[in-house]
C-alpha cells in the first residue's frame, strides 16, 4: 500500500519535470518576463516548474493579499486631502504586537480632542501583517496594502511609517482592492441615504 503511494507520488514529480521542459518549448520566450507569461504562471491551473525571475518580474498578488497598513484618505471637491482616520485609537488597540502609535489633534483654544490624527505611527518590522486594525477600524480608514517591497539598509528610521508615509488616496485603495471597496463605498452610500431619508420625520418632530 505504501508503496504504491510513494510510486503515485514520484509520478506526480516526474509529470510536473516532464511539463516544465514542455510548456517551456510550447511557449517559447514569452513564458517569461512578458506580462502573458507572467499571467500565464499565475493561474491556479498553470503547468509545470518554474521559477519566477524577481525583480525584473512580479507574480500578481491576489485581492485579499495583506502586507502592511496604510490610512485612507478622500480627496475634496477643492482637492484637499480628507483623512478617513478619527483617531480613535481602536486598531491600536486591538494590534496584538502593538505596533501603532496615535497622538490624537488637541485644539489649541478649547485643548477639546480633534477627530484627526496630529501624529500616527506604525512600526513595519513589528507588524505581523494579521490585519486585526483595518477589520475593526470603523470608518474604513486603515487598510493592508499590497506594496511588499519595503526592504532597506536604514531598519530603524526607515521602517517607523508616519502619517505622511501612511497615507494613500481612496482611489489607491479601489484599484488594489476593488470588491472590497465598491462593497464598502455601496454601504456607506446607503447609509448616507437612510439617515437622509430620517431627516425630514427629525425636522418635523421639533418643535
Ligand atoms: S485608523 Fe481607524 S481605528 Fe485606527 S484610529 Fe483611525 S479611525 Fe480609529
Ligand atoms: S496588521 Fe496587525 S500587527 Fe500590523 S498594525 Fe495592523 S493590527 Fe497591528
Amino acid at each position: 500500500m505504501n508503496g504504491k503511494e510513494i510510486l503515485r507520488g514520484l509520478t506526480v514529480t516526474l509529470k510536473h519535470f516532464v511539463e516544465t521542459y514542455v510548456v517551456d518549448l510550447v511557449s517559447g520566450k514569452k513564458r517569461y518576463r512578458t506580462a502573458e507569461g507572467i499571467s500565464d504562471r499565475a493561474k491556479a491551473d498553470t503547468r509545470g516548474i518554474f521559477t519566477v525571475q524577481y525583480p525584473e518580474e512580479k507574480i500578481p498578488v491576489p485581492e485579499e493579499f495583506r502586507y502592511i497598513p496604510f490610512l485612507v484618505y478622500d480627496v475634496k471637491e477643492d482637492g484637499t486631502k480628507s483623512i478617513r482616520c478619527t483617531s480613535c485609537g481602536i486598531c491600536a488597540k486591538v494590534c496584538p504586537p502593538q505596533c501603532i502609535w496615535i497622538v490624537r489633534t488637541v485644539d489649541p483654544v478649547t485643548s477639546k480632542p480633534v477627530p484627526v490624527p496630529a501624529e500616527y505611527y506604525i512600526d513595519l518590522d513589528i507588524c505581523m501583517n494579521c490585519g486585526f486594525c483595518a477589520e475593526y477600524c470603523p470608518f474604513d480608514a486603515i487598510k493592508m496594502d499590497h506594496d511588499y517591497e519595503i526592504a532597506s539598509y536604514d531598519r530603524r528610521a526607515a521602517h517607523v511609517y508616519n502619517l505622511e508615509k501612511l497615507l494613500k488616496p481612496a482611489s489607491y485603495y479601489a484599484v488594489i482592492r476593488p470588491t472590497n471597496a465598491a462593497r464598502e463605498d455601496q454601504v456607506r452610500a446607503d447609509k448616507e441615504a437612510a439617515k437622509a431619508a430620517k431627516k425630514p420625520t427629525n425636522e418635523a418632530s421639533t418643535p
